[in-house]
């Protein structure tokens, strides 16, 4: 078994200060994220989810504590250090999908490789994006534009986007918000499969129905960890 930690926060505390008043939003959080898992986080609205998504994808800074990612300590980056890591190690999976309706499929998924510092050849990039839309099983749309698709397509479609760099993790936030529970269905099942073929998995859903199927649930109440179930432990 692989015990690499793709993830590690200690101690994580998040402050914000709005007119004069603070909100601890996250109040010591430690987490470890392992190769190969598939996390769900959830809590009721205002727990510190968006906030502790926004920490782990390089978004925010925590107030205090350490993060690793891919062994990797992010405190004292700067902005464009931060932006190389996040780049190179993580994929996000929006609510909203987040495709630029101008571009065909195909450009949706060459754009985050234009911004890799892997600089693949043109052929190479061709593969890897025929490669990410095959296992999401929407290779046959690749020169359609995002508003031709059906939402849970393009749901799909952010899927391999966010595979092309082929990040250590993928952090995912309401996957199946935007789509009614056939296509949610469709897409959840989609990211277990993707998740058996190895893919780590970070997401953060108030869906408890969805939030079963991880292998491994956090709870957030009040910015902090209140329970743990690992799945795969308990048999
Ligand atoms: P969730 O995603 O679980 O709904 P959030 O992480 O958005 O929770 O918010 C956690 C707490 O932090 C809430 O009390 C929220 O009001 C507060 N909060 C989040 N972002 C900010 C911000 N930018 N400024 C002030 N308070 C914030």
């Amino acid at each position: 078994m692989n015990n690499k930690h793709v993830i590690e926060l200690q101690d994580i505390k998040k402050s914000f200060i709005q007119g004069g008043l603070e909100t601890q939003a996250l109040r010591g959080v430690n987490l470890q994220v392992t190769e190969g898992e598939y996390l769900s986080i959830s809590g009721p609205s205002g727990c510190g989810k968006s906030t502790l998504l926004n920490i782990l994808g390089l978004l925010d800074n925590p107030s205090s504590g350490r993060y690793h990612i891919a062994g990797v300590d992010v405190s004292g980056l700067d902005v464009n250090q931060r932006a190389t890591l996040r780049n190179k190690h993580i994929g996000f999976v929006f609510q909203s999908f987040n495709l630029i309706d101008e571009l065909s499929v195909f450009d949706n998924l060459a754009l985050p490789l234009r911004y890799s510092d892997q600089k693949l050849a043109s052929q190479q990039q061709k593969e890897r994006i025929t490669h990410c839309l095959d296992l999401v099983e929407m290779g046959h749309r690749i020169n359609h534009k995002p508003n031709q698709l059906s939402g849970g397509q393009q749901q799909r479609i952010a899927i391999a986007r966010a595979l092309v760099n082929q990040p250590d993790v993928l952090l995912i936030d309401e996957p199946t918000g935007n789509l009614d529970s056939k296509n949610g269905d469709a897409v959840m099942k989609m990211l277990t499969a993707l998740n058996q073929q190895g893919t780590t998995m970070c997401m953060v859903t108030h869906d408890p129905r969805y939030a079963d199927m991880a292998k491994r649930k956090l709870y957030l109440l009040d910015g902090v960890m209140v329970d743990e179930v690992n799945l795969e432990m308990a048999g």
